[in-house]
């Protein structure tokens, strides 16, 4: 099937972004294209407009910062993994989106789309969710942060307001002396997972103190 008509427009800056989202309910971000691109092919939404915010480079910062690897939405799933910050302080993400899709998908597809889209099956909402990572939203009024835990609503239903826009995703660093794991099934490598499962334990003198699971599933 063919997309729907729609306009494009590309965001010079974040601002500029935020300011065509308020004035039109319908405008949709376009982030890496991955999900967005075939669920209009499919004719699953109606955008009046996409807003391509690709050229908004403060969108594609990695860094630490008070405690929290900090991960800009526009961060492609590669780039992430190949990051030295990335792989010291919290490696596990790069075992995570190693399952993710393919090379290519993860060249075009990015950490702020994965987890606006929240999609049930996907890896990232359910570790945002596991190490309540701090979901840095931008729009008319200014900045706020909200938890993962209370970001996701339900399926592919988020608190993103309609004015507002991803900007970053924050991770707690010192998971208090917690071990993460990861692990997933899949039907061919790059599939989304049947089913997975993130977890953490925290173990004294060979004593697990406390175990967290959050699992994710291909509804
Ligand atoms: C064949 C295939 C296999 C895949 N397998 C997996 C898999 O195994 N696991 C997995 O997790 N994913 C998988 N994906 C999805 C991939 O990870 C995408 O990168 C991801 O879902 C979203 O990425 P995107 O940047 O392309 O977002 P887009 O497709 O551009 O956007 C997705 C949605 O999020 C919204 N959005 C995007 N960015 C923002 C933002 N910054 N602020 C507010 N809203 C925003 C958009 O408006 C849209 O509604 C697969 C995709 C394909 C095509």
């Amino acid at each position: 099937m063919k997309s729907p008509a729609f306009s494009y427009y590309e965001a010079k800056d974040l601002a500029d972004a935020i300011n065509v989202k308020k004035t039109d309910d319908d405008a949709v971000i376009l982030a890496g294209g991955q999900s967005l691109l075939p669920t209009l092919n499919m004719r699953l939404s109606n955008p009046s407009v996409l807003i391509d915010i690709g050229k908004i480079k403060e969108l594609r910062e990695i860094k630490i910062e008070d405690g929290y690897l900090s991960i800009g939405a526009m961060s492609s799933h590669s780039k992430v993994m190949s990051n030295e910050d990335v792989n010291e302080v919290l490696p596990i993400l790069n075992k995570i989106l190693s399952q993710v899709a393919h090379p290519a998908i993860r060249n075009k597809g990015t950490h702020g789309g994965s987890v606006a889209y929240g999609d049930p099956a996907a890896e990232l909402p359910a570790f945002a969710v596991l190490v309540d990572a701090q979901i840095v939203l931008s729009g008319s009024s200014g900045e706020r942060i909200v938890s993962a835990k209370e970001f996701y609503k339900g399926l592919f239903e988020t608190s993103i307001n309609s004015d507002e826009i991803l900007t970053s995703v924050k991770y707690p660093i010192n998971q208090n002396n917690k071990q993460l794991f990861f692990d997933e099934i899949t039907r061919r490598h790059g599939d989304y997972a049947m089913a997975g499962l993130v977890g953490s334990i925290k173990q004294k003198s060979n004593i697990n103190e406390e175990i967290n699971l959050v699992f994710f599933w291909n509804w």
